[in-house]
């Protein structure tokens, strides 16, 4: 092999965002400050929502969001199989079960309608996931949960700048939380926003993310600040610091072009791997647009001899690495038993899993590098044609 390895993901960072960085720390302005806030109201706007609280990761973003809303022990929440294991552990941190609804095998968020059969009296809120970028169907989780009080809490670690029905994700249920890890489609290396409407549970995210203190404690080292400050709840250390604001301000300056370089290439995965017999390209529905944070190839297993990690390992020979999201929550150990999940029990997440292949896909990658990805998805499919 010659060609040079093609990674699976990079961060896309320029000479603005280090100078943002450079300057912010030369301010002396280490922790929440200016930055921060200025970083809070650009996504604010850029979300469509009414508050934007920046803390240390979408975990810390989810977690608080339950926690604000009063969900703990006793309470239910459903998610997806098809996530990270953060969405989950979030429910169990904040005292709750987590219950899990299958996906539906077009475009693999999850489904409404197997959420509806998953809602007791004890479900008080449903956590979907935007899988890949794609949001979910949002007005149908939304008529499940309405009527019955329950709260839907977006985990939208993969969703900045994309849309649903024309509306950005971040204000489509009660909540919404970003995760501005490095391979994001923006990133602060790690870092990450509550989104919301609801001013009430901003203001409790607010206080919990800063160990409980009153608000606008942050400024009381500042000039217009006081030292003193009430604690009013046991909250968290979950701060995002300046210098990692500074570079999330550049970050979402650039997000718009970020992803509409990640289209342009998806949509040439798309056309270049339309035609490959082994391989189904990702469904979109029209309602949405994807910011296309991933680029989730399935296999047709019937029509290779191969199985989904020999086609992985025959990419890698290659040169290409890939990744795969995600083993279905149930396989993991912690979840299969304490919870007493059971293979079976999520047969759609389950038959996508053996089958899922994310490709490379990042704005940095050039057309020559997904044409390069498509002649070899092509050839291994050729070579193990059943
Ligand atoms: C990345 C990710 C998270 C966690 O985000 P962090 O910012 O790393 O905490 C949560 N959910 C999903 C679906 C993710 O992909």
């Amino acid at each position: 092999m010659t060609q040079d390895f093609l990674q699976f993901a990079r961060p896309d960072l320029t000479d603005a965002e280090i100078d943002a960085v450079v300057e912010s720390l030369r301010s002396g302005w280490l922790t929440y400050g200016p930055r921060s806030q200025a970083f809070e109201e650009a996504f604010r706007k850029a979300a469509g929502s009414e508050h934007a609280v920046a803390v240390t990761s979408c975990t810390a973003a989810l977690h608080l969001a339950l926690i604000a809303a009063g969900i703990g022990p006793g309470d239910e929440v459903i998610t997806t199989p098809l996530t990270f294991a953060a969405t989950a552990n979030v429910i169990v941190h904040a005292g709750a079960t987590p219950v899990l609804a299958d996906i539906a095998a077009d475009d693999m968020e999850i489904d409404p309608a197997a959420v509806a059969r998953k809602i007791t009296a004890r479900t008080r809120a449903i956590l979907p996931v935007h899988y890949a970028g794609q949001p979910c169907r949002m007005d149908e989780l939304l008529a499940v949960a309405r009527p019955n009080g329950i709260r839907v809490i977006e985990d939208a670690a993969h969703a900045a700048g994309a849309t649903y029905k024309g509306r950005p994700a971040g204000a489509l249920g009660d909540a919404a939380a970003f995760s501005f890890y490095a391979i994001k489609n923006m990133t602060t290396g790690e870092g990450g926003m509550l989104t919301t409407n609801d001013a009430e549970l901003a203001d409790k995210v607010r206080v919990l993310r800063a160990h409980g203190l009153s608000a606008d404690a942050w400024k009381r080292y500042s000039a217009t600040g006081t030292a003193t400050y009430d604690v009013t709840l046991p909250g968290f250390n979950y701060r995002l610091t300046d210098f990692q604001a500074a570079l999330g301000l550049v970050q979402l300056g650039r997000l718009e072009a970020m992803n509409a370089e990640r289209t342009a290439l998806a949509e040439r995965y798309n056309r270049g791997l339309a035609p490959v017999e082994a391989v189904e390209t990702p469904f979109i529905r029209p309602e949405v647009k994807t910011n296309w944070h991933l680029y989730p190839l399935r296999l047709r297993l019937e029509r290779l001899t191969i199985s989904r990690d020999e086609f992985v390992q025959a990419l890698k020979e290659r040169g290409i690495q890939t990744s795969l999201h995600y083993m279905p929550l149930h396989y993991y150990t912690y979840y299969r038993e304490g919870f007493g999940f059971q293979r079976g029990d999520y047969p759609v997440a389950e038959e996508t899993y053996e089958r899922l292949i994310s490709l490379p896909l990042y704005p940095t990658m050039t057309e020559a590098d997904v044409d390069r990805v498509v002649a070899a998805v092509e050839a291994i499919g050729g070579e193990h044609r059943r």
